[in-house]
């Protein structure tokens, strides 16, 4: 057991903190708080090779591992938290389903303009009736002609109002098996956006509809039983977000530490309260512990034994700490913690969303007591 990083990814994350603080640091405020995906940091991370980081040269990416992905969200996170978003549209969720999965045609049409930073695509499964209870997701996919007619309705979709395509999830037919995966251009005729609404973290999200749209064969990713398929990857896509909850938790915590080393009251520095040291006594071990959760259920992944117990344990315990630490960062600086001149207070705001999306707290407590009771307990009513 090694609880260090070798010399490769000392070097890569000390070349990804090196291109942060030149290109990230100034602008990071002002970035936390803009209503518009950053795609010049996004063509920029591109050119640096901080895009398909884990993924095949074959597929045009760089051939690393999860760990490296995980070592440039925390690298970026420290230095400017919104753009960790952009690595983990990069490098997690919808593209690398879509790296897994793609046609060569597909890879040819998306895949190259992702990874180039010139394209954004966003991962359309929650409906209005399907939350958690994702596989009740009604969005229909009908046959026509060689093609599908594709009707229904998506919510919260991440980046939904930027995305140039969405990976929407359809019903082919009934039951687990009949759901699939199609890829939507933005200017398909019959899809259309609503009102754009802000989430607690100043993002914006608007229902996505699709009104008899039109899919080509071409744009089917996974057919019928491509849900049970994809679900497999999709506990290691948790780790993304697992990352930024604690690399946001983790910059809160740095900040306010050297805020309670300068700032005096009583004639003393608040780090010489003890009612202050405790606080951050409290978070370094939970960061720490974190940390060790985050690297194990990774290094296990990148090993070939993705968990899906290891990656739920990690991401509710991230999740929980990241945001924990905010807010105890937030506390000990006072007004200037709830100010929106700090980023603290964006890192309080950001990390309580990863509560819920990606599979909700409650929902991975419920997967972690299957493990721990080797069985499964189905969430529906009794028969
Ligand atoms: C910031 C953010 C980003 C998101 N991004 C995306 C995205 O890009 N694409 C996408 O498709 N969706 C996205 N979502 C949606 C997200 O996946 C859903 O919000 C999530 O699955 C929960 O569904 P719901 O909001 O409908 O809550 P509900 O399912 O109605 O749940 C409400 C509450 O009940 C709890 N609960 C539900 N069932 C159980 C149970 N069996 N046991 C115990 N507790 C339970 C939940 O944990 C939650 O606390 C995002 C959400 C957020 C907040």
């Amino acid at each position: 057991m090694d609880f260090s990083l070798n010399e490769e990814q000392q070097q890569f994350r000390d070349a990804v903190r090196g291109f942060a603080e030149r290109h990230l640091a100034d602008a990071a405020l002002q970035r936390a708080h803009s209503d518009d995906y950053p795609h010049d940091v996004a063509k920029m991370m591109a050119e640096q090779g901080l895009f398909g980081i884990a993924m095949s040269e074959s597929s045009g990416g760089q051939g690393g591992s999860l760990m490296d992905s995980i070592i440039a969200i925390e690298q970026v996170a420290a230095v400017c938290p919104r753009s960790a978003d952009v690595i983990q549209a990069g490098n997690f969720g919808a593209i690398r389903t879509l790296a897994e999965y793609a046609s060569d045609d597909q890879r040819e049409r998306y895949l190259k303009r992702l990874l180039a930073g010139e394209m954004l695509i966003s991962v359309g499964m929650t409906e209005p009736e399907a939350g958690s209870a994702v596989t009740d997701l009604v969005t229909a996919a009908t046959p026509d002609g060689d093609g599908y007619r594709i009707n229904g309705t998506k919510v919260f979709t991440t980046h939904g109002w930027h995305a140039d395509v969405i990976l929407a999830y359809v019903r082919f037919g009934p039951g687990v098996g009949g759901i699939g995966s199609v890829l939507i251009d933005k200017g398909a005729q019959g899809f259309s956006h609503g009102q754009p609404v802000r989430f607690l973290s100043g993002d914006d999200w608007a229902q996505l509809y699709f009104e008899n749209v039109y899919v080509p064969p071409e744009n089917v990713l996974l057919g019928p039983g491509g849900f049970k398929q994809q679900i497999a990857g999709f506990n290691v896509e948790r780790i993304g977000n697992t990352a930024r909850s604690l690399a946001l938790g983790r910059f809160a915590f740095n900040v306010a530490r050297e805020w309670a080393m300068q700032r005096k009251q009583f004639d003393r520095a608040l780090c010489e309260f003890q009612g202050i040291q405790w606080k951050f006594a409290e978070m370094q071990m939970k960061l720490d512990a974190a940390q060790l959760l985050l690297y194990r259920a990774a290094v296990n992944a990148d090993r070939g034994l993705p968990s899906a117990q290891e990656t739920s344990i990690a991401k509710c315990y991230c999740n929980q700490t990241g945001f924990d630490v905010a807010s105890e960062s937030l506390q000990v600086m006072g007004g200037t913690g709830y100010s929106q001149e700090s980023l603290v207070e964006y890192c309080f705001r950001r990390t309580r969303g990863w509560m819920i999306a990606g599979g909700s707290l409650e929902i991975l407590k419920n997967r972690i007591a299957e493990g721990v009771f080797e069985r499964r307990f189905s969430q529906r009513p009794p028969r």
